[in-house]
């Protein structure tokens, strides 16, 4: 089968793989409908994390081939969404909503889906079946619930937002985007999305944000104190993952009030001074996306919500590389891959 592999930084190669296969009794493969390109990618791929000839990809939807001898709720047929962390959402910590840290978790990026086909382990846990074979325009949303979606409503459940907060987001990539749109959907009084892109401003408006603020760092924050009576917002989700971000995130928040952070940390030391006077809630890390799958999936069938709007631009598999270079140069927010 084709896949992605990442040789070093910078360096994407679309190239033959060995086609997986069941290795474990609660396996199952999927054949890929469509994949992506995950800010997270460009982490190694910007040479801020080390890679070496790896394969690339975690987010995935698809139809399943096979199953294993102990996969009892999937069948061979069904059209599945995952999240990037396989779980068997069974043990105590699924069991809280973590699945993401399930005691049997597996990190769905070193099976890498940005491929044709991708062993699913723990698949009971892991995957969630469409009530049915999804139309065509479905597919870049029930992808987008995969992660970026999931993400970023974990971010806004992190942030506590609900009716009668004030939300601000800092980032506006796909997970920031989404997390407006949780923030929206979960009932938010006025969201406050930093943005300085206007393609990326419209976006954030028409998933429901009420005001955009275009400065960052303290200038960031100055602004949504002014916008917030000199409070700060009830909730900030922090959808970036630097010091800058995360430092804007916390001093955007007024004491009392709640960080949901889904940016995964680079580099991030807290001030410990600073963190006790300022009273905030932190909460976040990497998201139980499998928490909100099946919810998730519901809303996107029923036309609720579109989060595939967010893929802003469509290439085949064999042009990852196009695609990686275009989410690098920020000429787009998230890049789908078609099989
Ligand atoms: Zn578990």
């Amino acid at each position: 089968m084709r896949g992605v592999i990442m040789d070093a930084p910078g360096t994407i190669r679309v190239d033959d793989r060995d086609n997986p296969t069941i290795q474990e009794p609660t396996d199952a493969i999927i054949k890929i409908a469509a994949t992506c390109v995950c800010g997270s990618d460009l982490w190694p791929y910007r040479g801020i994390e080390d890679v070496d000839h790896a394969p690339m990809g975690h987010e995935y939807v698809g139809t399943v081939t096979e199953v294993g001898d102990q996969v009892s709720s999937i069948e061979v047929g069904d059209f599945v969404v995952g999240s990037f962390f396989a779980s068997d959402n069974t043990c105590e910590i699924c069991r809280a909503g973590y699945q993401s840290r399930c005691v049997h978790a597996e990190p769905m990026g070193a099976l890498g889906t940005q491929a044709e086909y991708a062993r699913i382990p723990h698949a009971d846990g892991t995957l969630v079946a469409t009530p049915g074979q999804p139309d065509a325009d479905l597919i870049p949303s029930l992808l987008a619930a995969s992660d970026v979606l999931g993400t970023g409503w974990f971010g806004a459940v992190a942030a506590e937002v609900g009716p009668g907060k004030t939300v601000a987001v800092v980032g506006d990539g796909a997970v920031g985007l989404l997390g407006v749109l949780a923030a929206k959907q979960l009932g938010a009084d006025r969201i406050i999305a930093m943005s300085r892109h206007a393609d990326r401003q419209a976006l954030a408006r028409e998933f429901g944000a009420t005001d955009i603020v275009s400065e960052r760092g303290d200038e960031g924050v100055a602004r949504i104190r002014e916008l917030t009576g000199g409070l700060g917002a009830h909730s900030v989700i922090e959808a970036v993952g630097t010091q800058e971000s995360m430092m804007q995130a916390i001093r955007s928040t007024r004491p009392g009030g709640h960080v949901g952070y889904v940016g995964v940390s680079h580099d991030v030391e807290l001030p410990g001074l600073e963190l006790f006077f300022s009273g905030v809630h932190l909460h976040g890390g990497p998201a139980p996306v499998r928490r909100f799958l099946p919810d998730l999936i519901d809303l996107i069938w029923n036309r609720t919500i579109d989060p595939g709007k967010v893929f802003d631009l469509t290439l085949p598999l064999d042009d990852a590389a196009e695609g990686y270079r275009a989410m690098d140069e920020r000429r787009a927010t998230k890049v789908l891959l078609t099989i």
